[in-house]
């Protein structure tokens, strides 16, 4: 068996031609026996063929989670087991790293570093809460002489978690991670455009000796089989991470059964480079900031903005490097930057930077669809650099995911702060500046849940991940995720010599 880094897309060995439903256990075929194919985004040629759950399965899934819920051992196990359970998933990921990243990268056409990073942070976010759970717990609350209050934090339940496409291995890992840990147990749907690695993660807990029908994953169409999720009764909470119009269709529904949800949704993330930066540093950083995973990261910094005394010599050296970025083979290491995701979203990225010149903006660099040879049935779009831009600019406003980024100057910090702010979405940010106090302070003035201060890294196993504003709420990836998948039970006792007679009749 060949390492990945020598696989060549003609070579693969560990995939497998067909994947199956996971529902209380075991391996199955949908109810309708219907299948669906997904296609390598690097080739357009197919992958697998995968089992697509319907309705009847997403019913039979949640009943499984119910019942390891309610009448199952799981969330009674002591902590130490569950903990030695996620390890041990963990590490069964560790023996099968090559084959997930061979599936992460065959599903999604993104590039062997992109996938072997992300695959490495999903085996770590359940070493990170096997940790995190063991030191997970309630409190001892000051209440008057003789009473005692003490709260526990209980399971939540059935967690429905609905996975998008970008990041498929790493997102159900955020979720799945943390839900477990706590006791809960999951029905996971993932994007049907990149199921594999979600399923392969679903037989790994089975392997690993979670009980049956602790974590279910069923495929299957957003519309149908999400939908029936968020709005089934015997789910208690939504987890869920896509675009903002899907997540808000997701809160007014769940709000019928009153589920507890999450919501990591879209972002449009700044990035400030001023005059005092580190200028590499801030190219460096910049360049990865929107074109890590083909700029298809929610968390992409899409809207440069440089100081105007910078930002001359800031754009000659960005657009130099950017030329510099390689397109092709997925599975090299050299190549930088995969493929689009598929035909339907490329033409969206196309559609943005045409309208960027139609309002008049100037095409730095790219603008167009690209041709890699070898790969010309694939789906591939240029680095792309707009300048010459406005806030009312339907680029400066809404998310493209893609390889796209909008650049502008600014005078000084107030200006960078309103331009940055000025947005619906508040997921990530980034400042650039050798200026400790200029950090601090503007970091205070960012609506964002996340800012990347000299650093083009938004997240490790136990930084909090998550939006404000229109890029949702709750927090994935650390210690309080936690709290996300329990309920806080308080337990008011009373010690008194006397018994309580409130009403003293
Ligand atoms: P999407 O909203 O189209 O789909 C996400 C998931 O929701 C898929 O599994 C899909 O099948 C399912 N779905 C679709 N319609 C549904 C419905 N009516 N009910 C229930 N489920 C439904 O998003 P996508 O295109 O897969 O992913 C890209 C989006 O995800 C971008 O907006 C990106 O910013 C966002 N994203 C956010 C984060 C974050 O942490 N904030 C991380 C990754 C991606």
């Amino acid at each position: 068996m060949g390492t990945v880094k020598e696989a060549k897309l003609e070579q693969l060995e560990m995939k497998r031609e067909a994947y199956q439903l996971i529902i209380n256990g075991q391996r199955m075929d949908s109810s309708s026996g219907e299948t669906f194919t997904t296609y390598n985004p690097a080739t357009g040629e197919p992958v697998a063929t995968i089992a697509k759950a319907s309705k009847e399965d997403a019913e039979k899934a949640v009943e499984a989670a119910r019942h390891a819920f309610d009448k199952g051992k799981w969330k009674l196990f002591p902590l130490n087991k569950r903990a030695r359970t996620l390890n041990k998933i963990a590490s069964i990921m560790r023996s099968r790293f090559n084959e997930l990243v061979e599936l992460e990268i065959l599903d999604t056409g993104k590039s062997l570093s992109a996938a072997q990073g992300q695959v490495m942070q999903a085996i770590e976010d359940f070493e990170f809460y096997a940790g995190a759970i063991v030191g997970h717990r309630g409190a001892v609350n000051n209440v008057p002489g003789q009473f005692q209050n003490i709260t526990e934090k209980e399971p939540v339940g059935v967690c429905a978690q609905i996975i998008p496409w970008n990041y498929p291995l790493m997102m159900a890992a955020w979720k799945v991670a943390p839900a477990i840990a706590v006791g809960c147990s999951v029905v996971v749907k993932p994007a049907t455009l990149t199921p594999l690695t979600a399923i392969v993660l679903g037989e790994i807990c089975i392997e690993a000796g979670v009980p049956e029908g602790v974590v279910n994953v069923i495929p299957g169409a957003g519309s149908e089989v999400g939908n029936y999720l968020v709005e089934h009764p015997n789910v208690d909470k939504v987890a869920f991470t896509g675009s903002t119009p899907i997540g808000k269709d997701i809160m007014a529904k769940a709000s019928q059964t009153l589920k507890r949800v999450t919501l990591e949704l879209g972002g449009k993330s700044p990035s400030l480079v001023f005059n005092d930066a580190d200028i590499d540093a801030a190219v460096d950083g910049s360049l990865f900031g929107i074109f890590y995973n083909t700029g298809q990261s929610c968390e992409a910094r899409s809207r440069l903005y440089v100081h105007e005394d910078i930002y001359e010599s800031f754009m000659e050296k960005f657009v130099e490097k950017a030329k510099k970025l390689s397109l092709g083979n997925p599975f090299a290491k050299e190549t930088h930057i995969g493929a689009i995701i598929n035909k339907g979203q490329l033409d969206v990225i196309d559609g943005y930077v045409q309208s960027a010149k139609e309002e008049g903006a100037t095409i730095a660099l790219g603008g167009k669809v690209a041709n890699v040879e070898g790969y010309e049935n694939g789906f591939w779009y240029e680095p792309t650099i707009i300048t010459g831009v406005n806030h009312d600019m339907k680029v400066v406003k809404e998310e493209i995911f893609g390889p796209v980024v909008v650049v502008m100057p600014f005078s000084d910090e107030k200006e960078a702060i309103r331009l940055a702010n000025d947005s619906e979405y508040g997921l990530g940010s980034a400042i650039w500046t050798t200026d400790y106090a200029r950090a601090t302070r503007v970091s205070k003035q960012i609506q964002a849940g996340i800012v990347m201060v000299n650093c083009p890294f938004s997240a490790f196993p136990g930084t909090p991940f998550g939006g404000y504003k229109q890029s949702g709420f709750g927090r994935e990836l650390c210690i309080e995720t936690l709290d996300l998948y329990t309920e806080t039970k308080s337990i008011v006792s009373y010690f008194g010599n006397r018994p309580l007679n409130p009403f003293g009749v």
